[in-house]
C-alpha cells in the first residue's frame, strides 16, 4: 500500500476549471541574515526562501539540478524551453531562471515559465521584497508592472520579447491537471511538506508527470519519503544528492515512464493536431481577429501574409471607438470564465502594446442595472465570482454618478480596467509588426500543396505552411459548414465642439463612450440575420432612444438631436449559435460525423479516434460584438498551439472554444 496522500486534483464540477476563490498570502515581515526585509508566511508558518543566501540556495537546488545553464546554452528548438513550478511565491526562482536564460541561451531561443500560486502576494509586497535586491530589481520591476489582480486562472505576462510567464493562480495540482502543454524542467517548490501537506500529494505528482516528456527533469529541496514514493509512482526516477549548505539531502531526477494520457479519454475529438512547420502562415481577414493573430504569430518568428480585400479593419473592426467590455453570466460557466480571462488579458496586452494609451483607455466601465432583476443578477454575480474590487466592484447610484462624472439613475457594477479602444488604430499597429505583410486581395479557394496549402487569391497564387481563417462573417465560406450567424449593428456618432463630460463607459442595453476627438459615440443596434451595411436613420433613432434610457442626464444635456444630423457606421459581426467564439483547429466535419456517429444513440459512448482536422488550418471567428476583448486571447491561444507552447487557458476552456464542439453538440442532439 502506498502512503502517498492520495487526493485527485479537484476542479470545479460545472466548469471543469480550477476553483474561483482566491485567498491572498498572509505575510509577516522579518529580516534575513543580511538585514534585508524577508517575507514569512503566517498561514504556513514557513519562510519563502532561506534567511541565509536564499538566492544561492535557489540556484543550487532548482537551476543547477535541472542543469539549466547547460540546457539553455544548447537549446536550438523552435519551441520555447518550458520551466514549470509549484509555488511562485516571491518569484525568486523564476527571476533567477530568466537571468540564467539571458546569460546562456542563444539569441534564437525562447523561454516559457509556467508557475502556480494558490495565495498570491500583492504588488506592494513584491515591490517591498525586490527593492533590496539591486541585481534582480529591474527584472522584478517588469514582473510587478504586469502583476495580475488576484483572480483564479492563467495570467500570461510578457517579461521580455523572448520570455513569457504564465502565472496560474490556483492550487498547483488543480492548475497543472488543467495545463495544456509540456514542461522540460520542474521546480518542485512549496512550503516544506510537513507544513503544507495539502500540496504534496499524488494528484500533484501525476499532474506533473502528465505534463512531462521523456527528457523532463525535476528538482526539489525536500527528501521526504512520501514525496520520493509519490514521484516514483507517478513515473519519475529520483536520486538523493547533497543539499545546499548545511542541508543534508535533496532530490532530483527525470521522468522515467510516461503515464497514460487520460486528459482526453472522454473527449478524444479535442486531441490537438500534431505540430507542423510554421515558417509562413496566411491569415485571412484583417480585422481585430486577423491582425491580433498576425502579430501573435509574427512575434514568434512566423512570416505572415495578412489577406483582406478591404485592407486593415475594413469590416466590423472599423468603428472609430469600441467598448472593451464583457457581460458575464451570474453563475460562472465556461463561456463567462473565458470572457473574464479575455478581459484581463486584453488589458495587459494593450498596456504592453500601447503603454501611453494613445489608441485605448482603461477609464473604467459602469454596467448599469436598469431594473431590479438586473440588480439581483449583479449581486448574485458578485457572490459567485468573489472578484477583487479592482476588477469588479458594486456601486450605488450616487457612487456610479460620481465615477461617471454625470448623474446616472441606477446602481451598477464598476469594471475598473475596462474602457474603450480605437479599433482601426489598434489593427493598424498590429499589422505594422515586422514579418507581417498585407495583401489586399480576396481568397477564392485553397488546396493542399505538399505539406502546406496553395491559396488562390484575386491577384495570384500564394503557397504557405498554414492558414488561419479570421474573416468575421466572410469566414462562413471556409468553415466546412460550421454555423455562423451575421448580425448587423450600427453605431451613432455626434460631433460637437462642446460635449458634456463623461468619465466612464456606460452600458445597459446600449452603451455610450467617453467623448473623443469632439465626438460622442453610442450604440449599437443589434439585428441578427441582417447583413446590410447601409447606415439608416431608423437605427440612429433607436440609438438615441437607448441613450436616453441609459444616461438620461447626458441625453438631456445634449438637447434635441435630429437623427439625420448624426454620423454613423453599420457593420456585420458574426456569432456562433452558443455565442462563444470559434478558436482552434478546423475539424473535417464529414469525418467527425462518421467517426462519432454513435453519439446520437449514446452520448456517453467512449471513442479512441482523435478528431480529424484540416492539417494546418485554424479558425478565430464568431467574436460577435466582443471581438476587441476575445480576439487577442484567441490569437494567443492559436499561436501558442501552432508554436508548441503551453496554452494560456485551462484545458476545459480550450475545449470550450474548439470549433468542433458544435459538431459534437449536434451529434448528441441527434441532428
Ligand atoms: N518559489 C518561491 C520563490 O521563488 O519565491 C518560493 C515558494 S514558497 C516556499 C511556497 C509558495 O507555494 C507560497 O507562495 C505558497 O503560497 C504557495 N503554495 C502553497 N500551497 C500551494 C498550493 N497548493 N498550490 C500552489 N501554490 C501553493
Amino acid at each position: 500500500m502506498s502512503d502517498t496522500p492520495s487526493r485527485p486534483a479537484q476542479t470545479d464540477a460545472d466548469t471543469g476549471t480550477p476553483a474561483l476563490t482566491v485567498e491572498p498570502a498572509e505575510l509577516e515581515w522579518r529580516r534575513d541574515a543580511e538585514d534585508r526585509e524577508a517575507p514569512f508566511s503566517a498561514r504556513y508558518d514557513d519562510v519563502y526562501f532561506s534567511r541565509h543566501d536564499g538566492r544561492e540556495e535557489s540556484r543550487f537546488v532548482f537551476l543547477a539540478h535541472n542543469r539549466l545553464a547547460e540546457r539553455f546554452g544548447a537549446w536550438q528548438s523552435a519551441r520555447p524551453f518550458v520551466v514549470g513550478e509549484t509555488g511562485f511565491g516571491t518569484g525568486l526562482n523564476m527571476l533567477l531562471a530568466w537571468a540564467c536564460f539571458t546569460d546562456n541561451a542563444p539569441p534564437s531561443a525562447r523561454l516559457h515559465l509556467v508557475s502556480t500560486e494558490k495565495h498570491p502576494m500583492t504588488r506592494e509586497a513584491l515591490a517591498r521584497i525586490w527593492q533590496s535586491w539591486p541585481d534582480l530589481a529591474p527584472r522584478a520591476e517588469t514582473l510587478i508592472a504586469q502583476w495580475p489582480d488576484a483572480v483564479a486562472g492563467i495570467h500570461r505576462l510578457r517579461l521580455d520579447p523572448r520570455v513569457t510567464l504564465d502565472l496560474h493562480i490556483g492550487d498547483a495540482a488543480e492548475s497543472l491537471s488543467a495545463l495544456e502543454g509540456q514542461v522540460d524542467a520542474w521546480f518542485l517548490d512549496g512550503f516544506a511538506p510537513a507544513k503544507n501537506p495539502d500540496m504534496w500529494h499524488a494528484g500533484l505528482f501525476h499532474a506533473m508527470a502528465s505534463a512531462s516528456h521523456g527528457e523532463t527533469t525535476f528538482a526539489t529541496f525536500t527528501c521526504a519519503g512520501f514525496v520520493r514514493r509519490g514521484l516514483a509512482e507517478a513515473g519519475f526516477s529520483w536520486r538523493k544528492v547533497p543539499g545546499f549548505g548545511r542541508k543534508r539531502e535533496m532530490l532530483c531526477g527525470s521522468l522515467a515512464s510516461a503515464p497514460d494520457d487520460e486528459a482526453r479519454a472522454a473527449t478524444p475529438w479535442f486531441t490537438p493536431p500534431a505540430t507542423r512547420r510554421a515558417a509562413h502562415i496566411a491569415v485571412i481577414g484583417a480585422g481585430i481577429a486577423g491582425t491580433s493573430m498576425a502579430e501573435a504569430l509574427a512575434r514568434r518568428g512566423s512570416q505572415v501574409t495578412l489577406i483582406d480585400p478591404k485592407g486593415i479593419a475594413g469590416g466590423a473592426s472599423g468603428n472609430p471607438q469600441a467598448a472593451l467590455y464583457v457581460k458575464l453570466a451570474a453563475e460562472p460557466n465556461r463561456q463567462s470564465l473565458f470572457y473574464l480571462a479575455a478581459l484581463q488579458h486584453a488589458h495587459r496586452w494593450l498596456s504592453t502594446l500601447d503603454p501611453e494609451r494613445t489608441f485605448w483607455s482603461d477609464c473604467g466601465l459602469l454596467a448599469l442595472a436598469p431594473h431590479e432583476r438586473e440588480n439581483r443578477r449583479q449581486r448574485r454575480f458578485l457572490d459567485h465570482y468573489g472578484l477583487p474590487p479592482s476588477v469588479v466592484a458594486a456601486c450605488n447610484t450616487a457612487d456610479a454618478s460620481r465615477l461617471a462624472g454625470i448623474a446616472v439613475e441606477n446602481d451598477a457594477l464598476h469594471y475598473g480596467s475596462a474602457g474603450w479602444v480605437d479599433p482601426g488604430a489598434l489593427c493598424r499597429r498590429l499589422a505594422d509588426t515586422p514579418n507581417v505583410t498585407l495583401r489586399q486581395a480576396s481568397l477564392a479557394g485553397y488546396h493542399a500543396h505538399g505539406d502546406g496549402w496553395q491559396l488562390e487569391l484575386s491577384d495570384g497564387d500564394l503557397t504557405v505552411d498554414q492558414i488561419v481563417i479570421t474573416a468575421g462573417p466572410a469566414s462562413a465560406a471556409w468553415l466546412d459548414g460550421l454555423p455562423l450567424q451575421p448580425i448587423r449593428g450600427q453605431v451613432s456618432m455626434l460631433e460637437r465642439d462642446a460635449l458634456p463630460a463623461l468619465n466612464r463607459v456606460l452600458c445597459a442595453e446600449g452603451y455610450v463612450l467617453p467623448p473623443r476627438h469632439r465626438t460622442l459615440t453610442f450604440g449599437a443596434t443589434f439585428h441578427p440575420n441582417d447583413a446590410d451595411t447601409a447606415v439608416t436613420e431608423a437605427d440612429h433613432r433607436r440609438n438615441l432612444e437607448e441613450l436616453a434610457r441609459t444616461a438620461p442626464a447626458l441625453a438631456e444635456a445634449l438637447g434635441d438631436i435630429d437623427p439625420a444630423s448624426l454620423d454613423g457606421r453599420a457593420a456585420v459581426r458574426a456569432a456562433s449559435p452558443d455565442k462563444t467564439p470559434y478558436a482552434g483547429p478546423l475539424p473535417m466535419a464529414a469525418q467527425w460525423r462518421e467517426d462519432y456517429a454513435a453519439l446520437a444513440k449514446d452520448a456517453r459512448r467512449r471513442f479512441s479516434t482523435p478528431g480529424a482536422h484540416y492539417p494546418g488550418v485554424w479558425v478565430s471567428a464568431a467574436h460577435g460584438s466582443r471581438g476587441m476583448v476575445s480576439a487577442p486571447l484567441c490569437a494567443e491561444l492559436i499561436a501558442s498551439r501552432i508554436h508548441a507552447e503551453p496554452l494560456p487557458l485551462p484545458r476545459a476552456l480550450v475545449d470550450h472554444l474548439h470549433p468542433g464542439r458544435r459538431l459534437i453538440a449536434e451529434l448528441i442532439r441527434g441532428q
